[in-house]
C-alpha cells in the first residue's frame, strides 16, 4: 500500500509562522483529519522542494503552457546549487521571467521552509474552508501538495 501525505506549505518560501500558529494549526488539521496518521509541523533549514512524488503528471510554462519536464531538472540543478535562495528562471519556450515556484506543476508541488504535513489523511481533498481556517491561522496563504510514495 502507498503513502499519502498532504502538505500545506506557505505561498512565500520563506515564510515561517510562529510556534503557537504553528501549533495551533496542528490541532486544527488534527480534528479536520481524525483518520489521518498524524500531523505534524515541519520547519526545514532552509528552503526545499515538496513534491508530488508518484502524483507528478506534468510540469509546463505559465505563459504558454509548453511542457517543462525536460528543461526542468537541469533548472532545478542549478537553482538547487545555490540552495534554492533563487528560484527565478526564464522560460525555455516564450522567455517569460517567472519561478520555479510558479510553474503549472500538475499535481501541486511548492517551494517552502514550512510545511503542515498530515501523514494519510484518509480523505482525498481539503475543503476550501478549511484550507481557509488554516491560513488564518498561519497568517499566510497556502498550497496544497499532494504526495503520493
Ligand atoms: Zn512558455
Amino acid at each position: 500500500m502507498s503513502d499519502t501525505y498532504l502538505r500545506l506549505v506557505p505561498s512565500d518560501p520563506d515564510y515561517r509562522p510562529t510556534q503557537d500558529a504553528a501549533e495551533a494549526a496542528v490541532r486544527l488539521l488534527t480534528g479536520f483529519f481524525p483518520r489521518s496518521n498524524g500531523v505534524r509541523a515541519e520547519a526545514e533549514p532552509g528552503v526545499v522542494f515538496f513534491d508530488a512524488g508518484g502524483n507528478t503528471e506534468s510540469i509546463a510554462c505559465p505563459a504558454c503552457g509548453a511542457d517543462l519536464m525536460d528543461w526542468w531538472g537541469d533548472a532545478m540543478d542549478s537553482a538547487h546549487a545555490g540552495g534554492f535562495r533563487d528560484l527565478s528562471v526564464t522560460t525555455p519556450c516564450c522567455k517569460t521571467r517567472t519561478s520555479l515556484n510558479d510553474l503549472v506543476y500538475v499535481w501541486p508541488a511548492a517551494f517552502g521552509s514550512f510545511a503542515l504535513e498530515v501523514a494519510n489523511p484518509g480523505a482525498p481533498s481539503i475543503a476550501d474552508a478549511q484550507r481557509g481556517a488554516v491560513e488564518e491561522m498561519l497568517g499566510s496563504p497556502v498550497k496544497a501538495v499532494w504526495q503520493r510514495l
